[in-house]
């Protein structure tokens, strides 16, 4: 081997804003053939926020947001953080939430005064036996197919009682799209795997310039569809950001967490951006395929 090239590469990677950790991950980036997204906090802002709080008949939207941020305070999913800035903001009184745990890729659940806490996915809470309710169902139904800009959506609930839920808009991380537009010109297939529904990842994809998109993945779906692209040829880079992706970052070829990252997704990833950038993403990979083009 000729080291040289893989520290040049490291120190130029590095310049750039492109932690390319060790040889191995450069010899990996420049083989890739398929770039595979997350989509919230990954090809969105890791900060969305919150547009509208929805209460059930019953309850009320200063309930439903002392109640989520108390939950969410220790949680670091972007919903997460939207909901306790909007709390914070609105100055609502934070009850105080204990045995607070996430449930990776629906949500999280904790014991508020006593009672138990969901917040989450419709089918965090159908799970517990709790509906979410008709009215407040059409209701934002209705909002969404109308709705252009993505949405973010969570439901909450106390004790048996559904409280309501929470949305928030998602902004684009900046250069998202050329970032894209770079690895297509590169050669590269790019794909989004979202455990979001699939008409928010579509929605989003089609914004960003992609037309692989899945939605509605539990986290053993992201890491089943990785290891089926790689059983087909496919050598896949992952990039993402929460505990849902962490099987997919881990069995990637290449599994890269970006700066805004929960610790399980950036401890299974083999490289972490520095910045919010994804435009790195395309760097990476270029100086790599250099970098093996020269070693051999
Ligand atoms: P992606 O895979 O696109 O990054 P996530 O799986 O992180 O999306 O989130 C998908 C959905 O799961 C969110 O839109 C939200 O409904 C729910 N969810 C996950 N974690 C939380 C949380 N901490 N609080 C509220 N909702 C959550
Ligand atoms: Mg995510």
């Amino acid at each position: 081997a000729a080291p040289l090239a893989m520290m040049v590469a490291a120190g130029r990677g590095a310049r750039e804003g492109v932690l390319l950790k060790n040889a191995a991950a450069i010899e990996q980036a420049g083989k890739i053939t398929t770039v595979v997204f997350d989509k919230t906090g990954t090809l969105s802002l890791a900060l969305p926020e919150v547009c509208a709080i929805k209460a059930a008949p019953g309850s009320s939207t200063t309930e439903l947001l002392a109640v989520a941020s108390a939950i969410e305070r220790l949680s670091s999913h972007p919903l997460a953080r939207a909901i306790v800035a909007k709390a914070t903001a609105d100055k609502v009184s934070c009850d105080i939430a204990q045995q607070v745990r996430a449930v990776a890729g629906e949500g999280v659940e904790g014991m508020v005064r006593g009672e138990r806490v969901l917040v989450g996915k419709r089918s965090l809470l159908s799970a517990h036996g709790i509906d979410v309710e008709p009215v407040v169902d059409d209701n934002l139904q209705s909002s969404e197919s109308t709705s252009f800009t993505a949405k973010l959506r969570c439901h909450v609930a106390i004790g048996n009682r559904y409280l309501g839920s929470i949305e928030a808009v998602e902004q684009l991380q900046p250069g998202c799209k050329e970032a894209i537009a770079a690895l297509k010109a590169s050669g590269l297939r790019v794909a989004l795997l979202s455990g979001d529904t699939q008409s928010a990842a579509e929605e989003l994809a089609a914004r960003v310039g992609i037309d692989d998109v899945r939605g509605g993945v539990r986290p053993e779906e992201k890491l089943a569809e990785i290891a089926a692209r790689r059983s087909r040829g496919e050598v896949v880079a992952m990039v993402g950001d929460g505990i849902n992706d962490a099987p997919a970052l881990a069995a990637a070829d290449l599994g890269i967490a970006v700066s805004t990252a929960v610790d399980v997704a950036r401890q299974s990833a083999d490289l972490v951006l520095f910045r919010g950038e994804l435009g790195q993403v395309a760097r990476a990979i270029k100086l790599a395929r250099l970098a093996r083009r020269i070693v051999k």
